[in-house]
């Protein structure tokens, strides 16, 4: 049996934006099973419940704390509501995200506003409030959701890509200023995962599903268990020389020049 220390999360605690589904359960499992007590956040009380109850099944301690990261005021209160719970708050994964699929000449400033509170600001704002208590803990861990429309374009996805664009660019700027700390910042960047939000993509364009596997290394969509053990790594001490970068987890799809050669 070897020594698995390196990468244990046991006695952490975690907070996971939209950790109630799709990829956010997939990183609360991957967090939960390296040993972490976790907390999921969303609006959504029966997505809670239900992702609460997963990851307890997991022999793991969890609680579903609702909050709606459009509101500042609900953000700034989280932390505290965490270590009231668990007394601490040593990771946070900035997973919360939605799209509005609309070309940029087609596209309202409230729909743009709507879109970057939700992707953009709601990331700076959790990492804000949960700051003090990671330094007063002498460290911790924050990973942030990108996406794939961080390094490319999509005529639907002006505020989209704008959004997760910033969250590389917030991830370095976060890195830079809080490495002192002994705070390390990094960013995942998803290629196209089988969740709700894509699910209702598929409906909107066209020929997704087949093209996505043609552009795909891996030959297959991803799934949320695909950011179980990345989450664990970039949670855990084994990555504390790792900071401000984006990691794309994405089954070759951002390194392949052209759709993939039948065998
Ligand atoms: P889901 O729609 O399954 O998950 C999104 C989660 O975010 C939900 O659990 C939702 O909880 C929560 N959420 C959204 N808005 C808010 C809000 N205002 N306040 C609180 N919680 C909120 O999608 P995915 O799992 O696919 O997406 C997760 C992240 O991954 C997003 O940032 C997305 O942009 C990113 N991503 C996804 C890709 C994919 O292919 N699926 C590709 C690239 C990036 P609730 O319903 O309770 O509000």
């Amino acid at each position: 049996m070897g020594d698995s220390s390196l990468f244990s999360l046991d006695g952490k605690v975690a907070v996971v934006t939209g950790g109630n589904g799709g990829i956010g359960l997939g990183i609360a499992r991957g967090l939960a099973r390296a040993g972490a007590a976790v907390a999921v956040v969303g609006r959504r009380a029966d997505k809670l419940a239900a992702a609460v109850k997963e990851l307890e099944a997991l022999g793991a301690t969890a609680a579903g704390l609702a909050c709606d990261l459009a509101d500042p005021a609900e953000i700034a209160a989280l932390p505290d509501r965490v270590v009231e719970r668990f007394g601490r708050l040593d990771i946070l994964v900035n997973n919360a995200g939605t799209n509005i699929r609309k070309r940029p000449e087609d596209l309202e400033l409230a729909e743009w506003h709507q879109v970057m509170d939700a992707n953009l600001t709601s990331v700076f704002l959790c990492a804000k409030a949960c700051y003090p208590q990671m330094k007063r803990a002498g460290g911790g861990k924050i990973i942030n959701n990108g996406s794939m429309l961080s390094i490319f374009g999509a005529p639907w996805a002006p505020v989209y890509g704008a959004s997760k664009g910033g969250v590389v660019q917030l991830t370095k700027s976060l890195a830079a200023a809080w490495a002192a700390d002994n705070i390390q910042v990094n960013c995942v960047l998803p290629g196209w995962i089988d969740t709700e939000l894509t699910r209702k993509a598929r409906d909107q364009v066209a020929g997704l599903h087949d093209n996505v596997i043609a552009g795909t290394f891996a030959r297959r969509w991803g799934r949320p268990e695909d950011f179980e053990g990345v989450a664990a790594f970039l949670a855990s001490a084994a990555s504390d020389y790792i900071t401000g970068v984006a990691l794309p987890v994405d089954g070759g799809f951002s390194v392949s020049l052209l759709p993939v050669a039948p065998d």
